[in-house]
């Protein structure tokens, strides 16, 4: 226990992750302690979808766009491939249209653009269903493979930035300079704590003045269509999930003409993400169940409505799906995340909205500030 870290990370996943990033860019030596071998846990199971449009207009949707230009900076060096890039999202309802045109009328439209029926069909006619009329089109989105770009990325904050990894390692108590783990003592003058959906092992009084509930969800994986997409996919589902379309005045319709049309959708949670590999398969998502303790056991109605929203929105016949799993993030009384001061030198940092991977860069930055001070730009 010679060596006293500046900051010790509990967690591995991608706000671990962030965390020791926007540490050591600023020249302070990192720890991070994790209690399985890598991560295995949301940050690994999700689409690795990195959106900006859609999330909650204000907060979030800065977040996103920092954390956007983070991966679009880090990536490359840590030799993670950015499998897609931007969005196009299905309008198939005239309701849909209208959101889509509301949107484009706040600064969230930036980069955006609403196409027609026929430009739809003209740019991207494998994915335009019969009765689509239109689509809104965004830039900002990246999309990069998480069970892959999870380990490179810590691979390199370990040899580029010196983070030391401590895996297979519990942590049971915080209390700097003493960090204790099953695997002994580790001295750190700081630490942060991002232990994803685990509300129990640390903190748990002050996690559970948070409220906090779990949110599981259903993933497929289908194999390749025979074509590459030109993006992420999206539809009408999205436009009454996501805050940053469900919040506007005219998402009520849509909301309405939803229940009506596609109850059984809603019931599950269900709304589209479709996005593509690099061997051409798709990850295809995902329904939404939220309680205490989700079980694992996910209905197979999900999985039937997230492929029959998958034709809806495409007008393809899905291909046969080759992975099932199920993932679970935390949820707390609609707030996006949070950042908790236990003492002057302890930050517990969760995010409670399912949306880590496009925020958790910009929410680090805002911990380490807090924590350290203002840092240097980023390092490129
Ligand atoms: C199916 C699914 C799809 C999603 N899709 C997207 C998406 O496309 N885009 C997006 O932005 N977000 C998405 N999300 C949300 C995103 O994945 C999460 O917000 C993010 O992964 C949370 O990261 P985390 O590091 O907080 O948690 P986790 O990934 O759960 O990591 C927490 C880590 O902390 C470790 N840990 C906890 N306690 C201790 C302890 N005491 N000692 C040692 N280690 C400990 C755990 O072992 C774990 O590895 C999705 C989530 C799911 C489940």
């Amino acid at each position: 226990m010679s060596r006293t870290y500046d900051v010790a990370i509990v967690g591995a996943g991608i706000i671990g992750l962030a965390h020791a990033y926007a540490a050591a860019r600023r020249g302070k030596s990192v720890v991070v302690i994790e209690r399985d071998k890598r991560a295995n846990g949301a940050s690994i199971r999700n689409f690795g979808f990195i959106t900006v449009t859609g999330q909650e207009r204000g907060e979030s949707w800065a977040l996103a766009r920092a954390t956007r230009d983070i991966w679009a900076d880090i990536a490359p060096q840590a030799g993670i491939a950015l499998e897609q890039t931007g969005l196009i999202l299905t309008l198939r309802r005239p309701e849909a249209v209208a959101v889509a045109e509301a949107f484009m009328q706040t600064e969230m439209g930036e980069g955006c653009e609403v196409l027609t029926a026929a430009a739809f069909r003209d740019r991207h006619g494998q994915i335009a269903a019969r009765d689509a009329l239109g689509a809104l089109v965004s830039s900002h989105e990246l999309r990069v493979e998480s069970r892959l770009a999870l380990p490179k990325l810590a691979a390199w904050l370990a040899s580029a930035h010196g983070v030391t990894f401590l895996t297979e390692a519990a942590v049971a108590s915080v209390a700097p300079p003493r960090i204790e783990t099953s695997r002994g003592p580790i001295q750190a003058e700081r630490a942060i704590i991002c232990p994803g959906e685990d509300f129990v092992t640390l903190l748990a009084d002050r996690i559970a003045a948070y409220r906090p509930q779990k949110c599981r969800l259903s993933m497929l994986r289908l194999a390749s269509p025979g074509f590459r997409l030109p993006a992420p996919v999206m539809s009408d589902l999205s436009l009454a999930r996501y805050a940053g379309y469900a919040a506007l005045p005219e998402a009520e319709a849509l909301r309405r003409r939803l229940a009506v049309e596609q109850a059984p959708h809603l019931d599950n949670g269900v709304h589209l993400i479709i996005v593509q590999s690099a061997d051409g398969s798709l990850v295809v998502g995902d329904s939404h169940h939220y309680g205490d303790l989700p079980d694992p056991f996910a209905p197979a109605e999900a999985e039937a409505c997230i492929l029959d929203e998958f034709s809806r929105a495409t007008g393809l016949h899905p291909p046969p799906v080759i992975e099932r799993w199920v993932g679970t993030y935390p949820v707390a009384d609609g707030r996006r995340f949070f950042i908790d001061a236990p003492s002057d030198d302890v930050r517990l940092v969760i995010v409670t909205s399912g949306t880590g991977a496009s925020t958790g860069f910009g929410i680090a930055e805002r911990t380490i500030t807090d924590l350290f001070g203002p840092g240097k730009g980023a390092s490129k």
